[in-house]
């Protein structure tokens, strides 16, 4: 195992720690190969120091990279592969076409994350791909995004089952949210955004657990584990709500995040309405 994923394992087991009422648990054998791992890690550095440093030269601080530590992409294929297989809610697992991972730059310096698949992103396998997605798409574009350069993922993996012969979608239960919780979680760890944008207060309340309402919510800075967290509307809303003033608070969050992003806003972006 080597440092850096080492390094990751821990931090998503701290934020599943800080974040949920169980506490990890690990067998002891477990423990001991991770206590055991850093010191494995760290013993290259030991000998180069020991066998290979000239005389009088100092030996560089900076830890070497691994040129077989997997990559980001890499590693978030493995989390792909688990939700793919995964049962936990097994009343999603039987109902769903597909789960839905995510998708996006795993190096994107913007996350957006929204609730559940919708019927079209369960039979497409990717995120906001529906109207509600086109909306989406729209901002990003307003903003000199593509949807390549920003990371898309939902809190639930699964579409929320609805009742046989009835249409449309459902918001996902607490329960849902929490038991699928961890997967995003680990998304965000290994991504590390520079912001993070929760679209909805169903997405709120999944990541950070808090209820409110938009009112409260929106146009503000919240923190996620220390990545500054913008909340606003969910595209949805706005398909169902067409009043310019809705739309403007929507782009008025997003001209928000560009400044926190550093940048450059134009005065055709400043002065738009979605
Ligand atoms: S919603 Fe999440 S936790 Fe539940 S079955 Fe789907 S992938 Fe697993």
């Amino acid at each position: 195992m080597t440092q850096r994923v080492l390094d990751l394992a821990i931090a998503a087991l701290e934020t599943i720690r800080e974040n949920t009422d169980r506490a990890p648990r690990a067998s002891k054998t477990a423990l001991a190969r991770l206590q055991a791992a850093p010191a494995a890690a760290a013993r290259p550095i030991a000998l180069r120091t020991a066998h290979a440093t000239p005389v009088g030269a100092v030996e560089s601080a900076v830890p070497s990279v691994d040129p077989d530590a997997p990559s980001k992409a890499e590693l978030l294929a493995a989390i792909r592969e688990r939700v793919r297989a995964c049962t936990k809610c097994a009343h999603l697992a039987c109902s769903r076409t597909q789960t839905v991972f995510g998708v996006g730059n795993p190096d994107a310096e913007l996350m957006f994350i929204g609730e559940a698949p919708g019927i079209d992103e369960d039979q497409q396998g990717e995120p906001f791909v529906g109207r509600a997605g086109q909306l989406l798409t729209r901002i990003l574009k307003a903003m000199n995004f593509a949807r390549e350069d920003v990371y898309i993922a939902n809190i639930l993996k699964c579409r929320p089952d609805t009742p046989s012969g009835t249409s449309g979608n459902r918001p996902p239960t607490p329960t849902e949210m929490q038991t699928c919780r961890p997967y995003l979680v680990e998304q965000i760890e290994l991504i590390r955004p520079s912001v993070l944008v929760a679209l909805g207060a169903v997405a709120v309340e999944g990541l950070l657990g808090t209820r409110g309402t938009m009112r409260e919510l929106r146009g503000r800075w919240h923190t996620y584990n220390g990545i500054p967290l913008m909340i606003t509307y969910h595209p949805a809303y706005l398909l169902r709500n067409q009043a310019p003033s809705e739309k403007r608070k929507v782009w008025e969050d997003m001209l928000q995040v560009l400044e926190r992003l550093e940048r450059p806003i134009s005065d055709r972006q400043r002065n738009y309405f979605l």
